[in-house]
């Protein structure tokens, strides 16, 4: 298995390959995002965890070794479909870090971080106390991180509690053995997951999380907003072109075959229909109100932003 493998049911992954290796991308630009100039985020794991998976040119943007701007300088392989990476993950990191610390400053006590990767925020928010938080993640993923920030003496500030299982399978059985109250209002995120879920698998995700909300439960998690009616086929030529840059640069990565695309329920809506009060705010917006230029964005790049969308389980549900 490489980070270019074709998905399929029951496939399994640690942080260097298939979809574990999109954790180490992400996980590389907010080390990036932490290391610019009036940084909106700081993850001091970020950095060290990159180094350890050891994916060479992801730990050289990490420690600043490389950055996109001399990747993009090269005219022979240009970078640029990549340029927004640090920025458009130190707002994407701020709008999930706030939207936690909301749901804890408004009482909640168990928040579950679905699909957890590098993700360090068991170890970096300040979590109020008797806070509990558990990660879900594939088993190598989770045991990689574990081991990995233990050896860096890092300590959860919360009570974190790892969950290792698949979350196509019966994740809610194994989250309930690690002490999950369905009775207990929740804080759920799930941040970079949907589109490695097959559409089905989401719906069923969506639904597990409403079935297991206390009323006073809230979520936030990530949508696509298309501006304009999308060709499936551009989409992927497009993830495509954007691989090949990585590729370019020793980077072996197929984003179009990591990711499930096709028709899908769109998040925000689903999760209306389900009794959840929800808001969205549309990448761009996103970045304007933390006072971030407009992205550079390509001609031909499709009509597709990210939206990131939060919402409440009313108490009346
Ligand atoms: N949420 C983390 C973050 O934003 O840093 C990681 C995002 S990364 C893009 C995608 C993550 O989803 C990986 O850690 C991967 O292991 C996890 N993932 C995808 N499909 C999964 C599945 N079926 N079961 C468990 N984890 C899954």
């Amino acid at each position: 298995m490489t980070a270019s493998t074709a998905r399929y049911d029951g496939d399994t992954w640690d942080l260097a390959t298939s979809v574990g290796v999109t954790a180490t991308m992400v996980a590389a630009g907010r080390a990036m995002a932490t290391r610019a100039e009036n940084p909106l985020i700081n993850d001091p794991f970020a950095e060290p965890l990159v180094r350890a998976v050891g994916v060479d040119l992801l730990s050289r943007l990490a420690t600043g070794a490389t950055t996109v701007a001399e990747l993009d300088s090269d005219p022979q392989r240009p970078f640029s479909g990549v340029a927004n990476v640090a920025e458009n993950m130190a707002v994407r990191t701020k709008f999930f870090d706030e939207f936690f610390l909301e749901a804890t400053r408004a009482g909640i006590k168990q928040a579950v971080i679905l699909a957890s990767g590098l993700d360090a925020r068991a170890y970096r928010l300040t979590w109020p106390d008797q806070t509990v938080v558990y990660e879900i993640d594939q088993p190598q993923v989770i045991e990689f991180k574990s081991r990995t920030l233990a050896e860096l003496g890092a300590t959860p500030s919360a009570d974190r509690r790892a969950v290792s299982v698949d979350l196509r399978d019966d994740w809610p059985t194994a989250l309930r053995q690690a002490g999950f109250n369905p009775a207990l209002p929740t804080a759920w995120s799930a941040e970079g997951l949907l589109g490695y879920l097959p559409p089905e698998a989401q719906d069923r995700l969506l639904d597990t999380i409403t079935e297991l909300s206390a009323p006073g439960s809230r979520l936030a998690t990530e949508g696509m907003n298309r501006t304009e009616p999308v060709d499936e086929n551009d989409l992927r030529q497009h993830m495509e072109k954007v691989s090949e840059r990585w590729r370019a640069h020793g980077f072996d990565i197929d984003m179009g075959n990591l990711i499930y695309l096709g028709e899908r329920n769109e998040v925000a809506a689903y999760l209306t229909a389900h009794g959840w009060q929800i808001t969205t705010i549309a990448l761009p917006e996103l970045r304007a109100a933390n006072g971030l230029p407009p992205a550079v964005v390509e001609e031909d790049a499709p009509a597709v932003e990210m939206l990131y969308v939060s919402g409440t389980l009313p108490e009346d549900h």
